[in-house]
């Protein structure tokens, strides 16, 4: 089945004032390089037709289903703190959407598609190594159970892109709950007001939080809703070490799904302080720091909404602040819930919170790997310097009682083997980019989208990189 005829314009429909509409440049000669066949099924795409010439040509933009208006969304944003009124969507393009095996409707966008009326001073174009970034890091998310954007295709469009040097273009076909974001609230508020902020809260409750759809005080639900799905989002960032790099509040779905991975990486060493991205030269975007910059993008989302709140202010303020300060306490019950399970541990206890902070400053002191770290809890052994805190969690273990090979295979579930290393994830781009070669993408695909269970001849994914780790850099996703 082809693209034709399948793509709604719900967001065109409802949000007038929010988009304009837009067309790809065009590719000179679109290649697929890697294709997503477990989402194509997802979302009932044949494979052989988005792989033939027809199907390419959708991807690379050449070509427009039948019944699409491709538009670049508006959406504002506060980059690194300072605000940018209109940002929007500078080189991508939705497509429209489709509605996947399970009936929800899923954005379908490009990537890397050339300029648009949101382009500033950027080409509105993506190179091949950081759109193979987004797939691989994305997939590996999908893989480890944390809700994110997900990459359908990277097609090599057959041009060059103007970087430090000229470098292989390509176009990312993405796929999203839906591309709302804090910033698409704020553009709404900055630009339009409270009519269209009440509009964009209505068509993103419909679309993700529809039990909410029609009831009185709904703006406020809506806002503990998002603040919600952030903290358990964050929460699973951070369980298994992720850093985003660029959480502004147009990285910020509303969805709480990941998007944009630009400057991302997994943390090798645990330190809280670590930074990967070469522009965050303050360490805004830390990883110890992710929880309160979220919180932080959270409340320019309920600035948006006072109005809807309430039409008295300082009641509107009350609600709204009381909705941010909860975030601590949904933050905290997320990770300490995941914690536990990666800890083998299946009740609370007080001493939880202690025990899992003593923790972090043992693994910080001794500069422990953190994925080779949790990963090697379901032997029980800790490393030299652990003894004391061994002690009291195998006493909680105890007093749980449970079979040891149960728990094990529970904390295997939980502790992934795999993630994708910064130093393999270089070597496959390096290999894409550079040499045309996608064997080793391949490679590190098969090891990260079964993250948990651990395979013989993939000992090399599942090894850290010490030495190489320090010091190492994520560019910008451009
Ligand atoms: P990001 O932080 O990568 O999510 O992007 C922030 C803003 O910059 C968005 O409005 C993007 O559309 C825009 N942008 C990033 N790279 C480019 C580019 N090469 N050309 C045009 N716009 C871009
Ligand atoms: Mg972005």
């Amino acid at each position: 089945m082809t693209l034709d005829g399948r793509l709604d314009d719900s967001f065109a429909r409802e949000l007038g004032g929010m988009f304009e509409f837009a067309s790809a440049a065009g590719s000179s000669a679109p290649r697929v390089l890697v294709l997503n066949t477990d989402l194509c099924g997802e979302l009932g795409l044949d494979v052989e037709w988005l792989a033939s010439p027809a199907g390419v040509a959708v991807l690379a933009g050449n070509a427009v289903p039948i019944g699409a208006h491709p538009l670049a969304q508006a959406y504002s944003g506060h980059q690194f703190g300072g605000f940018s009124p209109r940002l929007g969507d500078g080189r991508a393009l939705l497509l429209g959407e489709l509605h996947d095996r399970y009936g929800e409707r899923r954005d379908l966008h490009l990537k890397g598609s050339g300029r648009t009326t949101f382009s500033r001073g950027g080409d509105g174009y993506a190179a091949v190594g950081p759109m193979l970034r987004e797939y691989a890091i994305g997939e590996a998310m999908h893989a480890l159970g944390i809700p994110t954007t997900r990459a359908l295709a990277v097609v090599a469009t057959g041009d060059q892109v103007a970087r430090d040097t000229m470098l292989p273009g390509a176009i990312l076909a993405r796929v999203a709950a839906s591309h709302l974001r804090v910033g698409t609230f704020q553009y709404a508020s900055v630009h339009h007001g409270t009519e269209m902020v009440q509009r964009v809260a209505d068509y993103a409750i419909d679309r993700h939080y529809p039990e909410l759809v029609g009831t009185e005080g709904r703006s406020l639900a809506f806002l503990e809703a998002v603040t919600q799905r952030q903290a358990e989002l964050v929460a699973r960032w951070m369980l298994v070490g992720f850093i985003h790099g660029v959480m502004n509040t147009d990285n910020s779905t509303i969805s709480g799904e990941t998007i944009d991975y630009g400057p991302c990486a997994f943390m090798d060493r645990f330190d809280p302080a670590t930074v990967f991205s070469s522009i965050d030269h303050n360490g805004r975007y830390a990883y110890g720091n992710q929880p309160s910059i979220i919180q932080w993008n959270l409340a320019r989302l309920a600035e948006t909404l006072l109005p809807l709140i309430d039409d008295d202010s300082e009641t509107a303020v009350a609600a709204a602040t009381s909705v941010i300060h909860g975030f601590v306490d949904r933050f905290n019950d997320a990770w300490l819930a995941g914690m536990r399970a990666k800890l083998g541990l299946v009740t609370a206890h007080d001493t939880d919170t202690a025990l899992v902070n003593d923790l972090f400053e043992l693994l910080h002191q001794h500069q422990l790997d953190f994925t080779t770290f949790f990963r090697s809890l379901s032997s029980f052994a800790t490393p030299p310097g652990f003894e004391e805190w061994a002690a009291r969690w195998t006493d909680r273990l105890r007093a749980e009682a449970r079979d040891l090979s149960t728990v094990a295979a529970h904390m295997d579930s939980v502790n992934p083997i795999y993630i994708p290393r910064n130093h393999l994830v270089e070597e496959a781009l390096r290999a894409a980019s550079e040499d045309d070669d996608l064997a080793p993408l391949h490679r590190l695909m098969e090891a990260v989208t079964r993250p948990f269970e651990q395979r013989a001849g993939l000992e090399r994914y599942a090894a850290p990189d010490l030495v190489a780790a320090t010091g190492y850099q994520t560019f910008c996703g451009t």
